[in-house]
């Protein structure tokens, strides 16, 4: 069997749950052609989706054709899910873009395609919405060549000789061969779509089924089946959990096959069972062979984005939240049970992390924004039957440094002996937390040396300004001194966190707040409004630019600023503008005066 993982992505509204359904019905997949509309559509299975109709969580449904079998992944296209979506780009093979030939690219889609490409991933294009009056196909293949460059070739003109020129434009292969023979072969064709140098455009209406069958074949016979190696190797993009509470690792496996009754030795856990879902319904098999998207139970150890086997660890961050909330509890509940309960959550979602405040005696849950809240109330009460309420967010800020200094740590009442000396330096924004020994093992023995670096990692570490976790900086041991008799285990974790701590007091410290890129699509004559918006909430943006009667502005600002402003814009354009936002991650703060005085830490 050959086996593809394709991934379907668009801007909101685009169609994309309806193309899928398209296809899946087209294909002789589904029987009934449901609608997004109607709450009945085979991928938006979850009530919330199907009540808000959006896609929340990333999805899966099989679609075979003839002897290839295709796992198509619908992605979630809200920014509070970003990183799920990220995750998911990780196992893709192929992406179908799906782009509103009503609305032509809009902001959102080239976020996308600055992913996909960041990814690697060969991309092909449906134009939807065809259908509607005042789509133009030749003023959307313009658009599209503008915006993603020459390699878009519309496909429907396949076999013409206008098609090989274009397809030879973009490669010098294909040109000696067109150059020679008139043509272009579809191998050589097939080999440009994978490496990227042609995005085949197809054209037609998901909702009346138009141009889908013309789609599909493009599909089966413009994608290379990928090559995967002998030895087992898999990649776990989604944990979540069954109607049961069963706990399912979403993986693909990238190499040789998984076994149920498999032990994995780098977990020392067994494969129970292995599931290949398809909308809400699985079937089990046996063996999962390379280029398989399935759930696999029996796993409690596994986590979004590791790599088993053969694959190692995977390289893309996890996004940090960066709003919290208070959590709200009916009066009858325990926060301690209820504490139990969204851990189990948190290892699903590792975007959220939930924190209990031992002072106030609450807990509060960490999280990416406003639609994770409402998804969050409704897992709650879905799960676990309790129904929950949200304080206001707040901005989760962090903390680093702007210049190198060396922090010292004494650990001596009686009997007791530690020292260590820690290197503080500024690191790239965006890179964490590093960790490194530059210290001879004649000044501190290795093992001493081992269990610093391993109190530096064991915790988060807070700054002085305002009692927020530090991030983006490199810490290296640099000298330290035990003594023979006197040293004991518990001693340099005191040393060395003491070390930390006087190297910060000493550093001129930055307050981080998080950041969100944003584009923001209103009618022109609203610009002026628009900008002096985004001035006062203290963003950047680069000169608008115009086309047909609508406005486009792009640039970043804090999120504290902007978190409210999708409402703002929609009422001042009565409904007529939109605003995308994607995280930028975390820089300087705009207001960090305030901030450090309205939290009043005392370091
Ligand atoms: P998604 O958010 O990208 O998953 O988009 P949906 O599939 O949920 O579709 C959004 C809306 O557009 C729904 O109301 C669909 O019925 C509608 N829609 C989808 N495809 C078409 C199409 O080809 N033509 C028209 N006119 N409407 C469509
Ligand atoms: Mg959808």
């Amino acid at each position: 069997m050959k086996r593809l993982v394709v991934g379907i992505l668009a801007h909101v509204d685009a169609g994309k749950t309806t193309l899928s359904e398209g296809m899946l019905y087209t294909s002789g997949n589904i029987r009934k052609f449901g609608r997004v509309d109607n709450g009945d559509a085979f991928l938006d299975t979850y009530a919330l989706e199907k009540a808000r109709g959006i896609t929340i969580f990333s999805k899966q449904a099989m679609l075979r054709l003839k002897d290839l079998e295709i796992t198509l992944l619908d992605t979630p296209g809200h920014v509070d899910f970003s990183a799920e979506m990220e995750r998911t780009l990780q196992v893709l093979d192929y992406a179908i873009l799906v782009i509103s030939g009503a609305d032509g690219v809009q902001g959102h889609t080239q976020t996308l395609w600055k992913l996909l490409r960041k990814y690697r991933i060969p991309v092909f294009l449906f134009i939807n919405k065809m259908d509607q009056p005042g789509t133009d196909e030749e003023k959307l293949m313009t658009e599209l060549k503008s915006r993603f460059g020459d390699g878009c070739v519309d496909f429907r003109m396949n076999g013409t000789e206008a098609f090989f020129e274009s397809v030879a434009m973009c490669g010098e292969t294909a040109l000696d061969e067109f150059l020679e023979t008139g043509k272009v072969a579809p191998c050589c064709v097939r080999g440009m779509i994978a490496e990227r140098k042609v995005f085949p455009c197809f054209f037609g209406s998901a909702l009346k089924l138009a141009g889908v069958r013309e789609f599909l074949d493009g599909i089966r016979d413009y994608t290379d089946i990928p090559q995967y190696p002998d030895i087992f190797g898999a990649r776990v993009f989604k944990i979540a959990r069954d109607d049961q509470g069963k706990r399912l690792t979403f993986l693909k496996v990238t190499g040789g096959s998984l076994k149920v009754k498999t032990v994995l030795p780098e977990l020392e856990e067994k494969v129970d069972q292995i599931r290949i879902y398809s909308g809400e319904k699985y079937e089990t098999t046996e063996e999962a062979g390379a280029g398989t998207v399935c759930a696999v139970t029996g796993l409690l150890a596994t986590l979004p984005g590791m790599g088993l086997g053969a694959l190692k660890q995977q390289t893309v961050p996890v996004l940090e939240p960066v709003l919290t909330y208070r959590l709200i509890l009916p009066e009858n509940v325990d926060a301690a049970v209820m504490l139990k309960k969204l851990e189990l959550l948190e290892e699903e979602e590792p975007e959220l992390h939930v924190i209990w405040n031992e002072k106030a005696k609450e807990i509060l849950v960490k999280v990416m924004g406003e639609v994770q809240i409402e998804v969050l109330k409704t897992l709650i009460a879905d799960r676990f039957g309790v129904s929950v309420d949200f304080g206001a967010g707040h901005i989760v800020y962090r903390e680093t440094i702007a210049d190198t200094v060396e922090g010292v740590g004494h650990f001596e009442p009686l009997r007791h002996y530690a020292e260590v000396h820690l290197k503080l330096e500024p690191g790239e924004p965006g890179s964490g937390l590093e960790f490194a020994a530059e210290c001879s093992e004649d000044v501190l023995a290795k093992n001493w040396q081992r269990l610093i670096l391993t109190h530096l990692k064991e915790k988060e570490h807070v700054g002085v300004l305002t009692g927020s976790v530090i991030t983006d900086m490199k810490i290296t041991l640099i000298a330290g001194r035990a003594h023979v008799k006197h040293t004991e285990g518990g001693d340099f974790r005191q040393a060395t966190y003491r070390a930390l701590r006087q190297g910060l007091m000493q550093a001129e410290n930055v307050l981080l707040e998080p950041w969100y890129d944003f584009k923001l699509e209103i009618p022109e004559e609203l610009i002026g409004r628009a900008m002096t918006d985004i001035d006062r909430r203290y963003g950047t943006m680069q000169p608008p630019e115009t086309d047909g009667g609508v406005a486009y502005l792009s640039g970043s600002a804090p999120v504290a600023e902007m978190q409210d402003y999708a409402k703002d814009v929609t009422a001042y354009t009565k409904g007529h503008g939109k605003l995308f936002l994607t995280l930028a991650g975390y820089r300087p703060c705009h207001n960090p005066e305030k901030v450090i005085e309205r939290i009043g830490y005392d370091p």
